[in-house]
């Protein structure tokens, strides 16, 4: 592809400028010495948090511990306000990061990585650009997020609509004005659940339409408590190794009991302290076996659907939205901020579209199967991503002797630890599918790919190694672990975006590693101190260096 004798080489390209890109290149810049390159399709730095400003976006993780702990200067100075972060609160602290540590320089934002393909002859990877850029590099990164490819549903006539419409993981920069607007969201995932109570107070009108009803616990929201931090600050490192060695990348209180042990009384009280508690101290917090036992698991699922018949007062609207047809936290766990409530009021409307699925979009509206036509100014799809792999088939990657990886993961992705992918040499994959990524607190495990990464490059180095490569008998093996870790739990039994179920056609296989953040952290290290056992290793043919 590339004429590698008249293009620019890099020791290391990284693609992507989310938490995850930003500090790869600070460790290969910055601890490694190595001329590296990100490109990053927007126009600022975030990956995500760049993307997603529709309204109400904010993390589920509580924010003294959704952050890099690199740092301590950093983790000491920066003072987060909202208990949740909101999307812009991270994203300045994501831009204070990159002045911080002077990162754009190596960074070139508008510029997607199209292609990237592996020579056999020199080692190296020659990458394309949609801006014409045409370099190489020994080594290639991908820190392109696990959620990062939108997905807008095929829905016959949606060209003809005359009102506007939108995905939020696309949102404009200036917002978007709906204030005396009829809108329609569809989804009810983590983005619908968090835009629709803020579209109901700003619109005139606002019409749900859900396929899937979901469990969600309130989240307690509010402005951090100043004491709190300053307790945190104080405790900043053991919070953080907590964090590493936890389950999901985070320092709660894992109960280690079981919800078919206690009295009914006693788990109720349980689960009501935990509710009014908030966030995932409920999923986290109650009983061991929420995850792994069905009957365990329908103890809280009519707990949270007694809550919705509570909370929402129009006996129809509380069934509609009454989850039944999976167990609970077996889709991606949610937690709300008066999501059930915005169904009391008066200018919101919810349509059950599991039965009467949207069959049209006309230039006024939606038509569902049943014949009933809604009349809307505006559309939100909350509708999902095309999650884990979507983003790299976005990319013409080809490995050894032309293999696509598109190719290579037509039956489901798979991997060596989530890092790497056999015949696909000097690519790692920073939270890849295989690893824990989306079932943790991300920075978590971003942090931990990234240090892992530069350790096994900097091992290459001193030892003289250019091209490193997965075993396939090791990756084999880690696919069956993923696979036999996954069928132990709650998450086989829904259609979820973690099995591929929400892209029509796509395999139906368990993309993340469900094994825990702590356990995977070990078996990474072990590796790494038994010489990256897993990993074939030889030297290039042709090695270029990077001037
Ligand atoms: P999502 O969880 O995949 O939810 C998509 C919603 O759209 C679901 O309700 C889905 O219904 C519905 N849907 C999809 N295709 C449809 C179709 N063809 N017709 C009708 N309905 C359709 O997507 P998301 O809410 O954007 O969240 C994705 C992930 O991003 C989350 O799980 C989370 O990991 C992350 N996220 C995190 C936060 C946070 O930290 N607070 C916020 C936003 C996103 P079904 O359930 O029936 O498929």
């Amino acid at each position: 592809m590339t004429d590698t004798t008249s293009t620019t080489h890099y020791d290391a390209v990284v693609i992507g400028a989310g938490f995850a890109g930003m500090y790869m290149l600070k460790k290969l810049r910055d601890d490694l010495g190595m001329k590296t390159q990100v490109y990053e399709r927007g126009s600022g730095v975030g990956g995500t948090w760049f993307w997603n400003r529709y309204p109400g976006a904010r993390c589920d993780s509580e924010s003294y511990i959704y952050c890099f702990s690199f740092d301590d200067d950093l983790l000491q100075e920066w003072n987060w306000s909202g208990k949740y972060p909101e999307q812009p609160e991270i994203l300045t602290y994501l831009n204070h990061v990159a002045d911080r540590f002077d990162l754009r320089n190596e960074i070139q934002f508008n510029t997607s990585v199209t292609a990237a393909h592996f020579n056999d002859d020199t080692g190296l990877w020659e990458v394309e650009t949609d801006q014409g850029d045409r370099v190489t590099a020994q080594y290639v990164v991908t820190a392109i997020g696990c959620i990062s490819t939108g997905q807008v549903p095929q829905i016959p006539g949606l060209d003809s609509f005359e009102g506007d419409w939108y995905h939020t993981g696309a949102w404009p920069h200036d917002g978007v004005e709906f204030e005396g607007k009829r809108v329609a969201v569809i989804g009810t995932g983590s983005s619908g659940v968090q835009s629709i109570p803020v579209i109901a107070r700003e619109s005139k009108h606002l019409t749900v339409f859900q396929r899937t009803p979901q469990y969600t616990i309130p989240a307690r929201h509010e402005t951090v408590d100043q004491e709190f931090l300053k307790e945190v600050k104080a405790n900043y490192t053991e919070i953080m190794q907590k964090s590493k060695v936890s389950a999901a990348g985070m320092p709660y209180e894992f109960s280690e009991k079981s919800a078919l042990e206690v009295s009914d009384e006693e788990r109720t009280a349980t689960y009501e302290a935990l509710w009014q508690k908030g966030g995932f101290n409920f999923l986290f917090g109650a009983y061991a076996d929420i995850s792994t036992d069905r009957r365990a698991n329908d103890t809280a699922a009519e707990f949270i659907r007694g809550k919705i018949r509570e909370i929402v007062k129009d006996p129809e609207t509380a069934e509609k939205l009454l989850p039944r047809d999976h167990p609970f936290a077996s889709k991606r766990a949610l937690i709300d901020t008066n999501y059930f409530d915005t169904y009391n009021r008066d200018n919101v409307d919810l349509v059950d579209i599991r039965h009467f699925p949207i069959e049209e979009i006309t230039p006024t509206g939606l038509r569902t199967a049943d014949g009933e036509e809604y009349e809307v100014d505006t559309i939100v799809f909350a509708t999902g991503y095309d999650a884990m792999t979507g983003t790299f088939f976005n990319i013409d990657i080809k490995g050894r002797e032309g293999r696509e990886l598109k190719e290579k993961w037509h039956g489901g992705p798979t991997t060596y630890l989530g890092l790497a992918t056999a015949d696909f040499p000097n690519m790692f994959m920073i939270t890849g599918p295989q690893s824990p990524s989306v079932l943790s607190n991300m920075p978590v495990s971003i942090e931990q790919h990234v240090e892992w990464i530069a350790d096994f490059v900097e091992y290459l180095r001193e030892h003289a190694i250019d091209v490193v490569d997965a075993d396939p008998q090791a990756e084999v093996e880690w696919v069956q672990h993923v696979s036999d870790i996954a069928d132990q739990t709650m998450y086989m039994l829904a259609d979820s975006w973690y099995l591929g179920a929400n892209i029509p056609g796509k395999p139906r296989v368990f993309m993340p590693y469900a094994g825990g953040v702590g356990p995977y952290r070990e078996r990474c290290d072990e590796i790494a101190a038994a010489g990256y056992e897993g990993f074939n290793m030889s030297e290039a043919k042709e090695p270029v260096l990077a001037d």
